[in-house]
């Protein structure tokens, strides 16, 4: 069960993650981490009020629509979204420490808001890793999307 790479601990007090553990990075870097990215802003009554309508609107609340509004340039889902790419900028400068991984490929499906999430993570590996700041890694967006999976499922099966 090497490299779970999800369940590295970025916040000690952190949001409780699937696995049981508070604050892995999948709590903070996944689809369902922005619905409940959201959910904590709405409960806490800070979220703005695109996503307050979005909420009452009766629509599931699911990370494509906090992406659209994102986009629409509404203040709470766009720190929903700054929020994931400091979480992945940190386990990556974590992870060019311990590995020193030449390129990071970047699946799932919180990469379809790639636009939305690429500055923030990019400052905070660069903020955290001398080594990325000497000689920065690639980090690319898979082309796979959130079938990765499946693919690697198909592909023991061929073998
Ligand atoms: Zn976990």
């Amino acid at each position: 069960m090497a490299a779970e790479l999800g369940h590295v601990t970025l916040y000690p007090e952190g949001r409780l993650c699937a696995c049981g553990n508070k604050g892995c990075l999948e709590a903070y870097a996944a689809a369902s981490a922005v619905v409940k990215a959201a959910q904590e802003m709405l409960q806490a009554g800070t979220a703005s009020e695109g996503l307050r309508k979005l909420a009452a609107s009766g629509l599931k609340l699911t990370s494509a629509r906090v992406y659209e509004l994102a986009r629409e340039n509404d203040p709470s889902a766009q720190e929903i979204y700054r929020q994931v790419g400091r979480a992945l900028g940190l386990a990556i400068a974590n992870f060019i420490a311990i590995f020193d991984i030449e390129t990071f490929v970047l699946g799932g499906g919180a990469v379809d808001a790639w636009d939305m999430f690429e500055k923030s993570m990019f400052e905070e590996v660069a903020r955290r890793s001398y080594v990325w700041r000497n000689d920065p890694r690639k980090i690319l967006k898979s082309s796979l999307g959130s079938h990765a999976g499946i693919f690697g499922a198909a592909y023991l099966a061929f073998q």
